[in-house]
């Protein structure tokens, strides 16, 4: 069977250190090993607008945003295909054929959805276009037959939701679609990046990210004014590293070679740790090297951001020209799909002679 690889993300904003752990590092990963047959990044637009239908310039304003940011952090164009999602009119219309194969119960079981109406204050009326946007999802994965998708666990209520369309659209009408499997992050603390408020989820829409396009001064202001050990009040105090996004982020990013670089008085992570449950270091202290690292990281992503940002119209034509190839393909998976729901009228004059007999 194939290998296609297709992830995306809602341009709802800049991408962040959360979108990197939770997908964007495995896309790296999947995308240097290079054993796909195909590999497709969507930018999300429509569906950003299921929860935004009153801010198209919010969406609009951040498509260039998230592509410089996959390119800055090392996607290649020339291996991946980066493409619009609404510009693929196939995907609506696969969605209107899809969302005969799901209840309203079902949609409004999926606990990532659930969390998200509450958040967004939903609960009294639900736009009908976010609570479909699972199904939606699944128009996107199985337009193009994906069946390896690289994201973080709050995604996983919507492969589920797809492959259940998938079951009961072969079933119907004949085997056409393919199942997707997801590629969660090897580093469990990975799978849900906490908030720098100490929120559940580093997200766009609450507002507490650290963003690969941040610059030093905000980096720096950022960790600095993180949420820590609310009863960590005295450096001699015992700490608690559980819970605390300062040490989560330091699982999630900090290696061996960052402790002989920036803080050799420990050797990894697992004595740090101990050291500050048992009391006597201070936050600020941690704090300055979790920036340290994390300054280190974003270093190389500014510096490519640069240039894409100095050449816009690279990132442009990358977009063309990944849309134009996602539309070829989309075309093909819809025609087989109503070639499989008996939708198709015009192409001979077969239903003429079906009348016939
Ligand atoms: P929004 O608030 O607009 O929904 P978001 O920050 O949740 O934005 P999405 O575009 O919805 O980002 O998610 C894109 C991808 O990034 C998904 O695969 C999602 O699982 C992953 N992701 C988003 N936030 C995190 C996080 N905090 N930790 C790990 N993965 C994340
Ligand atoms: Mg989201």
């Amino acid at each position: 069977m194939k290998k296609i690889i297709l992830t995306g993300d809602r341009p709802t904003g800049c991408l962040h250190i959360g979108h990197y752990v939770g997908s964007l590092k495995n896309r790296l990963i999947l995308q240097n090993q290079g054993d796909y047959d195909d590999f497709f990044i969507m930018i999300a637009d429509a569906q950003a607008l299921t929860d935004n239908a009153s801010n198209p310039k919010k969406i609009r304003d951040s498509i260039l945003n998230v592509a410089i940011d996959y390119l800055s952090i090392g996607i290649d164009p020339s291996k991946v295909h980066i493409f619009i999602q609404s510009e693929i009119k196939e995907l609506t219309e696969l969605t209107f054929y899809y969302l005969n194969l799901v209840t309203v119960s079902r949609l409004q079981r999926n606990p990532t959805v659930k969390q998200e109406i509450k958040l967004r204050g939903f609960e009294e009326s639900i736009p009908v276009g976010f609570l479909t946007y699972p199904v939606s999802q699944a128009a996107d994965i199985t337009a193009f037959k994906a069946n390896i998708i690289p994201v973080g666990v709050d995604q996983l209520p919507m492969i589920e939701q797809t492959r259940e369309i998938v079951r009961s659209f072969n079933r119907t009408y004949g085997e056409v679609l393919v199942e997707p499997e997801e590629v969660l992050p090897e580093n469990e603390v990975c799978f849900r990046l906490p908030g720098l408020d100490g929120n559940a989820k580093m997200s766009k829409s609450l507002g507490n990210c650290i963003y690969l396009s941040d610059s030093y001064e905000q980096l720096k202001t950022k960790v600095m004014g993180m949420y820590t050990d609310p009863l960590h009040l005295k450096v001699e105090d015992p700490g608690h590293t559980a819970n605390n996004p300062v040490f989560t982020y330091l699982d999630a990013f900090a290696c061996d070679e960052d402790f002989k670089k920036y803080y050799p008085e420990f050797k990894n992570l697992d004595e740090l740790k101990k050291a500050y449950e048992h009391g006597g270091i201070g936050d600020v202290k941690i704090k300055k090297f979790l920036f340290e690292i994390l300054n280190n990281f974003l270093e190389p992503i500014r510096e490519n951001r640069k240039y894409y940002e100095e050449h816009l119209d690279e990132v442009y034509e990358i977009l063309k020209e990944g849309t134009m190839y996602a539309s070829t393909l989309a075309q093909k998976t819809l025609t087989e799909v109503k070639n499989a729901m008996k939708l198709n009228y015009f192409d001979n004059k077969q239903l003429l002679e079906e009348f016939k007999k």
